[in-house]
Parts: C-alpha cells; structure tokens; sequence
C-alpha cells in the first residue's frame, strides 16, 4: 500500500507530538504544522532527522494549500491559562483555522478529523456526558473563548460535511496527561506532579471534589486514529477515559506515587471550573472497534512523574 501523507496541526504540542511519533512509526509521511505559540521543538525533536517526517511553522489562522491524504486538525491552545491569555486569538484559531483546514481538505480530497473537546459540554448538568447532550455553556465567561470557538468549529465541519461532502471525523477529547506536558501550562496533572517534586504546596482549587476523568496520551492516540479509519461519519465520539476522580484524590495520589511530603492545600476554584466530567464511551467501543482507555491512572501517572524528574533534573 502506498504510504499515506498525513497534515497534524498543532504537531509539536502535546497530544500532537505523541501522535505524530506513532503515524511516523507506522511508516506513513508526516507533515508536523505548527506555529510554536503552545507546542514546542523538544517535542518533536527526536523526529526531526527522520525521512518521513517534516515540520511547517505557519499559524492555522492563514490559509494554505498543501496535497494530502489525511488532516488530523489539532491547533489551538488547549489550557485555560493558555487560551485565556488571548482570547480573541483563540477563538480566531479554534474558528478561521477550522475553515482554512476544511477548505483544504475539500480542495485536496483528505480526510479530516477535528479535535473537539469534552468543554462543548461545559459545566455539565448530565452525567456522564453522552455525545447528544448539548451542553451547559456559558457564552460570555472566562472559557468561552475555548468552549464556544470549538462548539464553531464543530458547527462548521459538520456544514462542510452536509453541504460539501467533505469526508470529517469529530473527536470530543476529555482530560489527557502523559510524558511532555508542559511545565507552568496551568493543567492539573502538570502542576500537581511538578509542585510535588519540587516539595511545593499541592494547589487544589476549591474543595477539591470538582472531578475529571484522565485518559493516557496513547490510549487517546489510539482513539484519534480509529476515529480517521472509521466509517462511522461526521457524528462526534467522545475519547476519554470513563474513570472518575477528585482532583483531592489525584493530589493524594500523584503525592503517594512521588514520595513526597508536600502540604496539600485549598486556594479559590476558578469562575465556571466545570463540577463534574466523565465521558459516557459507549458509541467509541461501538463504532472504533471495542476501543477504550487501557493504561491505569497510576501507571500513566508514574510514567509522567519520571518524565517530569528528568526534566527537572537537567534544569
Ligand atoms: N486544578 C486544581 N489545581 C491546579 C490546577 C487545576 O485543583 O493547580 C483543578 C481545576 O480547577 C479543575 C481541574 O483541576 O477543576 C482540572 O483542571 P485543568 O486546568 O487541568 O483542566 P480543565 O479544567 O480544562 O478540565
């Protein structure tokens, strides 16, 4: 079979490194794009000498031609400190670099799967969250700069895929950790682990029963690439892993697998944190061939703290 020629926008940030590695591993040709606002060249430094692999800086708000088979659109800052500190640029990015990838993709036939997010649902009032509920957003608060500008860019694949045939797969991605998370990006999993090695205080926000459920980096990868091989159309599959926790009892945990003695405590919960979120998985075990979550949270968590000790240590 001849090798597939694969975009992934957003290549060099976190999600999109680990993905770009296992389509490079699988001996298709990959084009990393990425204008280095959130990703990173240590990222994907390792693939840089590699013949099928090369990198685009350009921002997904400009629009482009280029000849491929497949998109896995996956550009946009993904942390609220991150997409908060820009929020018109955000939403720029999650809106007009949707449009000028699915303007790619119908001009060149690919197939392209769009990175949507567990946000659409917002502060959930169903739970868990299946993929016709609607959602509780607020239109106008701190994160509706992410929520609403992906809720857009799923408006708009779908339309590009009624009007115009365009072949698109919808990925509502929840909570994911794993090696290369960004240190200082805000997340929970990074500040938790970073502040536990450095004997810091744990920073819970609220009381720390606001809940999440976190899937490993290469179980979601694995997911993503089901999602592009399936048939299953434009209807949005959520990929996260239906475990439930605290963020109380992940703080305790991620303390417990570092050994470390760090004070856990309480500072101000955020305006509109989300209460409660879950992914109900049941349409990805139907339609992406029994896929689900396979790596448990202690050990993707003990594979993050060794990845974060490492780079603390050649700081
Ligand atoms: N959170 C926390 N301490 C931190 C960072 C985050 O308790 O140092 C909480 C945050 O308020 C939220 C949860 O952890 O309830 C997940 O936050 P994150 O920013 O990682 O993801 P998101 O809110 O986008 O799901």
């Amino acid at each position: 079979m001849a090798r597939l020629r694969i975009l992934v926008t957003g290549g060099s940030g976190f999600l999109g490194s680990h993905l770009c590695e296992r389509l490079v591993a699988e001996d298709n040709e990959v084009v990393c794009l990425d204008n280095f606002y959130t990703g990173s060249r240590a990222n994907i430094e390792h693939l840089l000498g590699h013949p099928h692999f090369e990198v685009l800086r350009h921002d997904v708000q400009q629009a482009m031609t280029i000849e491929v088979d497949q998109i896995y659109h996956l550009a946009c800052p993904a942390s609220p400190v991150h997409y908060q500190r820009n929020p018109v640029r955000t939403i720029r990015t999650a809106v007009e670099g949707t449009l000028n990838m699915l303007d790619v993709a119908r001009e060149c036939g690919a197939r392209l799967l769009i990175a949507s997010t567990s946000e659409v649902y917002g502060d959930p009032t169903v739970h868990p969250q299946t993929e016709d509920y609607w959602g509780n957003v607020n239109p106008i608060g701190p994160r509706s700069c992410y929520d609403e500008g992906k809720r857009c860019a799923e408006a708009l694949a779908v339309s590009y895929a009624i009007q115009y045939d365009v072949v698109v797969r919808i990925a509502r991605v929840f909570n994911t950790y794993g090696p290369r998370l960004r240190e200082g990006d805000g997340r929970v999993v990074s500040n938790f682990v970073v502040q536990a090695l450095r004997g810091q205080e744990l920073t819970v926000h609220g009381d720390g029963q606001q809940t999440r459920s976190f899937c490993y980096v290469t179980d979601l990868v694995e997911g993503f690439m089901r999602l592009m091989a399936s048939e299953h159309g434009w209807g949005p599959i959520n990929l996260g892993n239906p475990s439930e926790t605290t963020m109380l009892g992940l703080a305790r945990l991620i303390r417990r697998l570092a050994d470390s003695h760090s004070e856990i405590v309480h500072i101000p919960l955020p305006k509109d944190d989300p209460v409660r979120r879950m992914p109900d998985i049941t349409r990805a075990r139907q339609h992406l061939g029994g896929w689900e979550p396979s790596v448990p949270l202690e050990q993707g968590l003990g594979a993050v703290i060794e990845d974060f000790r490492q780079r603390l240590a050649a700081e």
